[in-house]
């Protein structure tokens, strides 16, 4: 359906648990966060609810994502399912590849359709740093074996910060030489433990295509997030994510759902309905949803404010 700015909304975003096996220092608190109990946290059953109501108002397209959502068991199931509710075209996840390796052949067999796996540096030593902890290999293996299955277009999220991985720019770019990927640049968020970092660290996508000549510009999507680029003869592609400096709100398709159970029309927006209420009736729950797209904010002030006016932290909402 459309919002009242007219924007057609049909991609849902599931933040399926807020727990994660990484501490990314742009994301979560060195020490983790507090436990929810299993009542706080929507169960599949009930997310397969919300995702039938999303489809029946034209949602055809739905990402996974946390906090981790591999380290869940079941996930599989809740793909497979998700598969087949009618109207449902599309499925993809958004994970840090710790546990992806293994898991992809069964994802892939239960309808999954791509993959975004994040990765901000390729150095062993750096990873650990960033991640406080995380092996490299792991992802790295991941990341061949959606190639190899076909789990693809593979797309990399590499966030960029000034002074930790800036000078890893043109090693990215050179991945997509041989490797049918998608390096997709994101350009730091306030929010969270991003706000910390985003003074000193945040460097618009602009900066970096104007460092890169060679660089050629791709036709892009109209609800596409990312601008693309390509360099001469390879296999992959470069995409730019610019949630500060180009700010793509006018085309923005997308609702989220927290894993508190909270729908959020902007992701940058103080904004949420607590869905939780509505789950026993199908009816209420779909006019409930109705409501939350059609009163979509018209845009967030990031930017402006440097800071996020969301109440919830990007691994509580999924990125
Ligand atoms: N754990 C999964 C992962 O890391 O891919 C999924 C959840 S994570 C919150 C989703 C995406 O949000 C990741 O690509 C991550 O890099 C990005 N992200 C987290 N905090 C961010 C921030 N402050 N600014 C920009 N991107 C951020
Ligand atoms: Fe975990 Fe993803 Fe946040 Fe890193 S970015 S701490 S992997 S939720």
């Amino acid at each position: 359906m459309n919002d009242r700015y007219g924007r057609s909304i049909d991609y849902l975003r599931v933040s399926l648990t807020d727990r994660c096996n990484l501490r990314c220092i742009y994301c979560m608190p060195e020490e983790g966060v507090y436990k929810k109990s299993h009542e706080e946290i929507l169960r599949f059953e009930e997310i397969l609810k919300i995702v039938n109501a999303a489809a029946l108002l034209g949602v055809k397209k739905i990402r996974y994502t946390g906090g981790e959502l591999l380290i869940l068991k079941g996930i599989e199931e809740l793909i497979e399912k998700t598969s087949k509710v009618p109207g449902i075209k599309d499925i993809a996840i958004t994970t840090n590849g710790i546990l992806l390796e293994d898991l992809a052949d069964k994802l892939k067999e239960s309808g999954l359709s791509r993959v975004n796996i994040s990765l901000d540096t390729l150095k062993e030593d750096k990873f650990k740093q960033i991640t406080r902890g995380g092996d490299i290999n792991k992802v790295l293996r991941a990341i061949q074996k959606c190639i190899s299955i076909g789990l693809t277009p593979v797309k990399i999220n590499t966030v960029l910060i000034k002074g930790i991985n800036d000078d890893e720019i043109s090693d990215f770019i050179n991945l997509t030489r041989e490797l049918p990927v998608e390096i997709r640049f994101i350009e730091l968020m306030p929010i969270g433990q991003g706000e910390k970092l985003y003074e000193k660290g945040f460097m618009s996508s602009g900066e970096v295509i104007a460092r890169f000549p060679e660089l050629m510009p791709l036709e892009t999507n109209k609800s596409s997030t990312a601008s693309l680029y390509k360099m001469k003869n390879s296999k992959g592609k470069v995409g730019f994510i610019s949630p500060l400096s180009c700010k793509f709100c006018t085309s923005c398709n997308r609702i989220r759902l927290t894993s508190m159970g909270t729908i959020k029309p902007c992701l940058h927006s103080a904004n949420e309905l607590n869905i939780k209420e509505y789950l026993n009736n199908e009816v209420l729950l779909t006019s409930a949803l109705k409501e939350v797209i059609y009163n979509k904010p018209s845009q967030h002030n990031l930017e402006c404010d440097k800071k996020s006016s969301s109440n919830k932290m990007m691994y509580q909402i999924g990125g």
